[in-house]
């Protein structure tokens, strides 16, 4: 891996790449990375290098490559986020401060509810920019595909991590196509011997199944320009293994009952042709009726948007899946937010809204094309997971997290704070009676004063006394935050009172 193939796909992909801060953040990652080494034993500069490239082969701009090439810099290196920003801006500086503060937080609990919930809060968290999960799943994945070099039980932890929180994130944000190679790769790991059954079970089928796509798609290359509808691209497109392998479980591992092992996608130019190509498609080949799905009138929940029907074959009863869509869809489809980056430049939500503000403020414009990606994800978030709109509203609050910590109770719970927070601003997020009945913190076990600097992944434990009611007046001098400030004078009011 080079860095020139890095810029080469960046500018494939995004006209806008300044190849010069790309080049800049590789001197700098390589030098400060110098002598260390991968557990592989490959040189350490391949890893940021190929996360780069993920990220630069779905278009996502100069920036984000850059931070993605400089984000293990502060973490495993004497340089530190200080240096980054004076060598290149608060931009790439706050993407990686973004990806340094989520590796350095450990996250507790037995109990894996909260241990998923907690991990997907510190991702919401986190995307304050939301270019800093991105990068984050594209670290994830050149870590998954190196999965080999590590003993066996960091491989089943890592991959089952994977599986359970990075995919689903990658899918939340329409990544497709990362989502499914986030899965494949942590299958072998966390299921090894389904993992094995399956490639064996798969393998001629999946051959069979490509040898008759391949023989339709001729054909259909030769309906279509009969009537005049132009193709842009036309493929098989492979299911993933882990995906085929939940299928199976619900058909009963009976492999002839997967329609689409191997489906035949479609690329047309616009949304009318999409129609037009499946009626052409339909009046040659007969579908399965309660098959034809519509997802451009009505997407789904993560914004995907395609024509699906599947059809007969020429071959007695085999189906097949056919999937119709415009590059567009196919961009959005394959690689999510990016696409947004990628068609950012042109007739876009946020030109339209640009233009009712007009505007020529270049911060201004990049915030709100921020804001704009941002709430549109965390909706989509809320439509699929989170029910609880009270935690959906006070997840869109958290909202510049650059000052934020996250502490942890000993049972596991994320309580998030300003930085600089102490034990009783801790208590007082807890509960106000726990706040009120402190007597004393723990962190990691040890004994703290309570006007203790919390950092940032820290266990905390409150020490309180039974039937303690009334704080202490000196707390005011030290708390930080505003709720713990008011509780505690709310309580010192109400024990006046009690006095008189
Ligand atoms: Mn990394």
């Amino acid at each position: 891996m080079s860095i020139n193939q890095v810029i080469a796909q960046a500018q494939e992909k995004n006209a806008n790449t300044n190849e010069k801060i790309i080049i800049k953040a590789y001197k700098f990652a390589k030098k400060a990375h110098e002598g260390q080494k991968r557990a592989s034993g490959e040189p350490y500069i391949n890893h940021p290098l190929e996360t780069a490239k993920t990220l630069a082969s779905i278009g996502m701009d100069t920036t984000t490559i850059s931070a993605a090439i400089l984000h293990d810099v502060p973490e495993d290196t004497e340089h530190t986020l200080t240096e980054l920003e004076k060598e290149f801006g608060k931009e790439i500086a706050f993407l990686v401060q973004g990806i340094t503060k989520l590796g350095k937080i450990k996250l507790r609990g037995n109990k894996k509810e909260y241990y998923l919930e907690n991990l997907r809060k510190m991702f919401l968290a986190m995307a304050a920019d939301i270019r800093t999960v991105v990068i984050k799943l594209a670290d994830r994945y050149h870590n998954m595909k190196t999965l080999d070099s590590l003993p066996k039980e960091k491989q089943y932890r890592i991959a089952k991590e994977t599986m359970e929180v990075y995919a689903p994130i990658a899918n939340r944000l329409g990544m497709g196509e990362l989502k499914g190679a986030l899965e494949d790769l942590a299958f072998k790991y966390v299921y090894p011997q389904k993992y094995q059954k399956i490639t064996k079970i798969t393998k001629e089928k999946y051959q069979q199944r490509k040898e008759l796509v391949n023989k339709i798609i001729e054909k259909i290359k030769v309906i279509l320009k009969k009537e005049k509808i132009k193709i842009i691209d036309i493929h098989g497109r492979t299911k993933h293994l882990y995906r085929l392998y939940l299928k199976l479980k619900k058909h009963n591992m009976n492999i002839d009952e997967i329609y689409d092992l191997v489906a035949i996608r479609i690329i047309v130019p616009k949304i009318r042709n999409c129609y037009e190509t499946l009626g052409i498609i339909h009046k040659h080949y007969k579908p399965l009726i309660n098959r034809i799905k519509d997802y451009i009138s009505l997407p789904k929940p993560n914004g995907y948007k395609s024509l699906h029907t599947t059809i007969f074959g020429p071959q007695q009863g085999k189906l097949l899946e056919v999937q119709i869509r415009t590059p567009k869809m196919h961009e959005e489809a394959e690689f999510g937010i990016a696409a947004h980056w990628l068609y950012s430049g042109k007739k876009s939500l946020i030109n339209t809204i640009l233009k009712r503000n007009i505007t020529n403020n270049k911060e201004r414009i990049s915030q709100i094309r921020k804001e704009l990606i941002w709430v549109k994800q965390l909706r989509n978030w809320q439509k699929e997971s989170i029910e609880d709109t009270e935690e959906f509203f006070k997840s869109l609050k958290i909202d510049f997290f650059n000052d934020r910590i996250f502490a942890f109770t000993p049972a596991g719970d994320v309580i998030d704070l300003p930085e600089g927070a102490t034990p009783i601003d801790f208590a007082y997020a807890i509960h106000t009676e726990v706040g009120n009945s402190t007597i004393g913190a723990k962190v990691e076990g040890q004994p703290v004063p309570l006007n203790y600097n919390i950092q940032n992944g820290e266990v905390i434990e409150i020490v309180t006394q039974k039937g303690k009611t009334k704080p202490d007046e000196k707390w005011l001098d030290f708390t930080k935050t505003s709720m713990a400030k008011v509780k505690i004078k709310d309580a010192l009011k109400k024990q006046k009172k009690i006095k008189i």
